[in-house]
């Protein structure tokens, strides 16, 4: 089978035919229960980097919900670098997050980092969350083209945009098109920050594509005080929402302390948003429209 691919962007990379933003489907919105991201309402995903414990995933979950956010994000099998750092409770985890889920109404976004885990996480989430590390592990994206569960893809730290899509139309051809792509910062020159946001990539991804597009903005970030004002950036380039790690002590969490909010600076960031949200329902220039840059081969 010959795919279509939509024209250039700015004569570089195209785009598959099941993810681009075609005439006919200008965009797909993602439906978890009544959430639908890509639509017009901006979706935050937030709590711990790490599910710990029952208390942790509680007060954070009831917390983030109280302050605006629909969806609970919580790792229970963890991508760590060191293999000496805590790599989650496992399905442990998973039976926190459902409680959570139960207990607040929030729905449920884990990572899954291998194809022996698919099933499993898929009878406890309704998002599953591909990690960084994995965008390219094509076995993986084909068992979540048949997961049944709505897929979250992180970039590749190293990817650029078209393998970043060519990931997305792996999992769509295999049949799943309930894909949300998520900027999460790429490795850049520049050490400052633990990854360099490439918001750019927003209005991009949105201009080529017609999946959600949403931004990760503390790994990009790696430290809190930067969480705010990269959200911020994030509603004003027209992201469909956020995902954002929230811990009720962050100073002793088990990961990613250092760029999670605490439960009140979670508050005082979405308070913040909310003018920034207004007016990007407002403007109709916040939202590409169909190739607007680019243009036939
Ligand atoms: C995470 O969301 O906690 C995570 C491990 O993210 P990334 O894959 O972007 O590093
Ligand atoms: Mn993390």
């Amino acid at each position: 089978m010959t795919a279509r691919m939509n024209p250039k962007w700015n004569g570089q990379f195209s785009c598959f035919d099941l993810v681009a933003k075609t005439a006919e489907s200008p965009r797909s919105i993602v439906r978890i229960g009544k959430i639908e991201v890509g639509g017009n309402d901006f979706v935050v995903m937030a709590g711990p980097c790490a599910v710990e414990s029952e208390t942790q995933l509680m007060q954070t979950a009831e917390a983030v919900a109280q302050s605006g956010a629909c969806i609970l994000r919580g790792g229970a099998y963890k991508p760590r670098s060191s293999p000496y750092a805590f790599q989650g409770l496992g399905v442990e985890g998973l039976k926190l997050l459902r409680k959570a889920r139960e207990a607040t109404g929030l729905k449920i976004i884990t990572e899954v980092m291998s194809e022996e885990d698919v099933d499993l996480i898929a009878e406890y989430a309704d998002i599953m969350q591909v990690g960084t590390r994995s965008m390219e592990n094509y076995p993986l994206l084909e068992m979540l083209g048949r997961c049944g569960r709505p897929v979250l893809l992180k970039r590749g730290m190293t990817a650029t945009l078209e393998e970043f899509l060519c990931s997305a139309q792996v999992i769509a051809m295999a049949g799943n098109s309930d894909v949300i792509l998520c900027e999460r910062g790429i490795r850049t020159f520049e050490t400052a920050t633990r990854n360099t946001l490439d918001i750019a990539a927003v209005p991009v991804l949105k201009t080529v594509s017609r999946l959600p597009v949403i931004v990760d903005p503390s790994h990009a970030a790696g430290v809190r005080s930067l969480v705010p004002v990269l959200s911020r950036a994030a509603v004003a380039v027209g992201a469909d929402g956020l995902l954002v790690e929230v811990h009720p002590t962050p100073e002793k969490a088990l990961s990613d302390g250092n760029q999670s909010l605490n439960l009140s600076e979670f508050r005082n960031m979405m308070e913040d948003l909310g003018p920034y949200l207004e007016l990007q329902q407002r403007s109709s220039e916040f939202r590409p429209q169909l190739l607007a840059a680019g243009g036939a081969d």
